[in-house]
Order: structure tokens, then C-alpha cells, then sequence
């Protein structure tokens, strides 16, 4: 065991620069950046401290121990592992990684999910909230343009109608602009009096719900047809030991939310038609021979038409409001001949989306409270503001919680108290403009998942450490901070893990440009 070296303590005073030499020129210089190698690019890396054991796997006695005061900065460093982009380039770019690996594994098969996978039919829908309101928008009728990265063709007019006038607060209810492709105006209401904001947030809100019945009404349609078809219904013995007759499909899913520039929310989807196994219910099997994409397809158009939630009611809505999806929802297939989209196309472009929150909308925020609200909300403010305010507004305490008695005054001041109100999660989610779900999620059966991909990176890494596949670490650690201790070590450290990823980033650029050119199109 090497003796405890001194704290590092960082000149606060001076620059980033000097900061840097002042680590730089110091003896365990090197030890430092290989210390600090496996979050090294992490913009805020998390320290903890505390013993760390290695222990043979083969005999469970500890070999070694280590205490983290014997490192260098006395402390472990562990990424972050932020997902979104805007809060660590870094661990975002790990992640995305992982998310392009989850998507394209449940198409393609690979890491224990079986090749066959790959004859499944599969399809790829965009379902779109509907209008709340006239924005301001850009269409091309036909590109001609390389890339849509960076599309420069011309737009049609805005909104051309002639004759259309003004609203009833004055507003012109037309507008003849083509707009380039990074005008601020897209996404903005070209009224904001008359735009439905309150509409908008509980659409986000609730959207979660509308997929996991629209995803249900897809599975009966297909149901229906098996039945129709004369395909025979399985029967299958439950893990309980229970009897079961079910139909011989289902449906699997990757789905990412993306935010628009208007703020809503909308999904992307890969569907995968799956058959069931009657020996092992778990198991992934082709679907039976009379059901195809075709099918699949029009399952997924009659769910979307169908499929509508009346939320409960609100006392600023006694009647609830109507959550359905916008207009003609988009499908297409993968891999089919002649088709522009492949797996590895959309795989990227999920995967890009995975990294991303509100981004699109100009800005991103973190949790609001009851003291930051009032710097974004404002009921006569710009559109944003006019959505966190809708949030806001419709997440307060209501008679619903007060009559219950139940929700204490704090819960009640705080807005965070969800047990009562269905409407008071918008104040948890005002910030995310009420969508309170996970950006990237799948079924259960459709890929490999995020933790086993994480186990495996870890393990490697601690092979790739000790040169032993037979030693584990084990470790007792607590939180002591996060962050890099001064803008020097933060810049030392982003810098070599640059240099070290350079290499690897290359290949991710190509998928990054093919993810482009599909996101454009879409
Ligand atoms: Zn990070
Ligand atoms: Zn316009
Ligand atoms: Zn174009
Ligand atoms: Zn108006």
C-alpha cells in the first residue's frame, strides 16, 4: 500500500490555465489522470469516499483493500451519467450509445437476444399531438437539398390564406413568411391569446397514458384478426402455474418522446409483431405465418384513429379535456426493398433523441419550485412562459386534496403533492412542460437492457484494470461532492478523455450524419 498523498488543494484564485499547470507540474501528475481516466470526461463527476475491497471470485477472501484517502484527491471518481446533452456531453454520448445498442439489438438480435428477431415484421410510427393552436411552421413540398441537416430548399408560405383576416385579439390569422429552418418564430403560436396552452400541457401530461392504450388497442385489432383468421389462440402455463389461452401475437416496442419546437410532446416507435412460445411464454418467437407487416401496420392506424382519453375532471374543466393523437399518424417500414429506412438508421436516430429534453423548445430547465417559478411563468408572457404558467395554474392545490384532509400544509404549499389531485403532477413537470415520462422505454421483451449493457462496460473495464477477470471490486463509499475541484482539473481531465475517445468517435459520427438525414425526414 502506497503512503496517503497530501490533499490537492486548488489555487481558487487564480485561472483555469494556471490551474492547470499548477496540477500539471505536480509529482503524482500522472497517477491523478489515470485516477480520474473512467470519468474523465464527465462535466460533473460525483466523489465519493470510502474503503474498496478487491475479492477473488473463486474463493470470496478479500486479496486487497484500499482506502480512498490513499488516492490521489482522496476520493473515487464516478461520471455522472447525466443522459441529456445539454447537462454532460459526455456521459449523454455513452448513453446514446447504449440506447443506439438497445434499439438495434431488438431489431437485429446480438447480446443474448435471438437473430431471428430479425424476420419479425416490424414498423416505425411517428405519432404527432394534435393542433392546440395555429404556429408558425416550415414545409417543404419537395427537397432538393443533400443532407436535411442542413436544408436550405424553399418553403411553401407559412400559412397562406387569403382573406383570412385577423383573430379576435387582432393578430393576423395568416401568414405568407417561408421561414428558414432555424427562424425562432417556428413553433410559435401566430396567436398566443388565442392558443390553447392549458390544452397543451395535460396532452403532454397525459400522453403516456394514451400510448399504453393505444398500444393495447393495436395488440386487440391483431387479436381479432388471428381469431377472424382462424389462427388458433396458445395455451400457456403462467410462472403461478396457472392456465392460460392467449393470442398466438404481440406486439413489442422502443419507443423515444421528442419535444417539438411548439413544446409538445411526440413519440417515436419501433412496433415488432412476436409470436408466443407455449413451452417457454418468455421466449421470443416469430409470429405465426398468416399475420404480416401489412397487418401491422393497419393496426397501428386503427388504434391511433380510435384511441382517445377524456381526462378527469378539473375545476377549470368540469368536463375533463379529450387526449387524442393528431392527425394521420406516420408508418413505415424497415428494411423493406426500396425503402430509405434501415436498422441501423433508426436505431441512431432514436438513440439521438434519447440525449435530448426540451432542448428543441430553445431552452432547458431543472425542477421549478415555488421560489423559481415566477422567473418562467407568466400567464402574459411568450409561449413558453405561457405553458409553465398553464402547469402551474392547473397543478395547484385544488378542493380535491384540501376535502381528503389528508395532504399536510407543507405537501400542500410545496404544489408536490401528488396523492390527491391527478392534475398536481403538472407542477413536478412544469419544467418538462408537463410530460413527466421517460424519453427513452421499451417493452420488456423487445431488447437487451441498459443495466445488463452497463454491467458489461464495468466489467470490462475492471478486467481491463487489474488484468484479472477473476477478482471483483467491492466497495463501502459515500458521497462527498460533485464536480471537478477546480476548472483546471476540469479541463486536464475533458482533454485526455478526448484524446482517448477521438478514435472511437469517428464511427459514431457516420451514424450520427445517417440519424440526420432520416430525423430530417421525419
Ligand atoms: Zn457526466
Ligand atoms: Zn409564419
Ligand atoms: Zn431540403
Ligand atoms: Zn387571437
Amino acid at each position: 500500500m502506497s503512503t496517503p498523498l497530501t490533499l490537492y488543494r486548488p489555487a481558487l484564485a487564480v485561472g483555469r490555465d494556471a490551474q492547470a499547470l499548477h496540477r500539471a507540474t505536480m509529482p503524482e501528475f500522472s497517477g491523478w489522470l489515470e485516477h480520474t481516466a473512467s470519468a474523465g470526461g464527465c462535466s460533473r463527476p460525483i466523489r465519493l469516499t470510502g474503503t474498496i475491497a478487491a475479492v477473488a471470485t473463486d474463493t470470496g477472501r478479500i486479496t486487497s483493500r484500499l482506502h480512498t484517502d490513499e488516492l490521489p484527491d482522496r476520493a473515487l471518481y464516478k461520471a455522472c451519467g447525466n443522459r441529456r446533452e445539454s447537462q454532460c456531453p459526455d456521459c449523454a454520448w455513452v448513453y446514446q450509445g447504449d440506447a443506439y445498442q438497445v434499439v438495434r439489438c431488438g431489431l437485429t438480435g446480438g447480446k443474448g437476444v435471438p437473430d431471428s428477431v430479425g424476420r419479425h415484421p416490424v414498423v416505425f410510427a411517428t405519432f404527432t399531438a394534435p393542433s392546440f393552436g395555429a404556429v408558425h411552421r416550415r414545409h417543404v413540398p419537395s427537397h432538393t437539398c443533400f443532407t436535411r441537416q442542413r436544408c436550405d430548399c424553399r418553403p411553401a408560405p407559412c400559412r397562406a390564406r387569403s382573406n383570412a383576416g385577423t383573430c379576435p385579439h387582432g393578430q393576423p390569422a395568416a401568414c405568407f413568411a417561408r421561414h428558414d429552418a432555424d427562424d425562432p418564430q417556428l413553433g410559435q403560436p401566430l396567436c398566443l391569446d388565442c392558443y390553447d396552452h392549458a390544452h397543451q400541457v395535460v396532452w403532454n401530461y397525459f400522453s403516456g397514458e394514451l400510448w399504453r392504450r393505444t398500444k393495447q388497442a393495436i395488440e386487440r385489432h391483431l387479436a381479432v384478426l388471428c381469431r377472424q383468421r382462424g389462427i388458433p389462440k396458445v395455451r400457456i402455463v403462467t410462472a403461478s402455474g396457472k392456465v392460460r389461452w392467449v393470442p398466438p401475437v404481440r406486439v413489442s416496442h422502443g419507443k423515444v418522446a421528442e419535444m417539438q419546437r411548439r413544446a409538445a410532446v411526440h413519440f417515436h416507435v419501433l412496433l415488432r409483431l412476436d409470436g408466443v412460445d407455449f413451452d417457454d411464454p418468455d421466449a421470443l418467437v416469430p409470429p405465426p405465418a398468416g399475420v404480416t407487416v401489412d397487418d401491422l401496420e393497419a393496426a397501428v392506424h386503427a388504434a391511433a384513429r380510435q384511441i382517445a382519453v377524456t381526462t378527469p375532471p378539473h375545476p377549470d374543466q368540469q368536463s375533463g379535456w379529450v387526449v387524442a393523437w393528431g392527425e394521420q399518424v406516420d408508418v413505415r417500414r424497415i428494411n423493406s426493398a426500396g425503402g430509405e429506412l434501415t436498422d441501423s438508421k433508426v436505431a441512431a436516430y432514436l438513440a439521438k433523441y434519447a440525449t435530448k429534453a426540451t432542448e428543441a423548445t430553445g431552452h432547458s430547465f431543472t425542477r421549478l419550485t415555488p421560489a423559481t417559478i415566477n422567473d418562467y411563468a407568466d400567464p402574459e408572457g411568450d409561449h413558453l412562459a405561457r405553458l409553465i404558467d398553464a402547469c402551474w395554474h392547473l397543478g395547484r392545490p385544488t378542493g380535491a386534496d384540501t376535502a381528503s384532509g389528508a395532504a399536510t400544509a407543507d405537501d400542500r404549499q410545496d404544489g408536490l403533492d401528488t396523492r390527491f389531485n391527478v392534475y398536481a403532477g403538472l407542477r413536478r413537470w412544469a419544467h418538462m412542460i408537463g410530460f413527466g415520462g421517460h424519453f427513452l422505454t421499451k417493452a420488456r421483451r423487445y431488447s437487451v437492457t441498459f443495466g445488463l449493457l452497463r454491467a458489461t462496460r464495468t466489467t470490462y473495464r475492471r478486467t481491463e484494470d487489474n488484468g484479472m477477470a477473476d477478482t471483483i471490486t467491492v466497495g463501502t463509499l459515500t458521497y462527498v461532492g460533485a464536480g471537478w475541484l477546480s476548472d483546471g482539473d476540469a479541463l486536464l481531465a475533458n482533454t485526455a478523455a478526448q484524446e482517448r475517445r477521438e478514435s472511437r468517435r469517428v464511427g459514431r459520427e457516420e451514424l450520427a450524419h445517417e440519424a440526420w438525414l432520416i430525423g430530417a425526414a421525419a
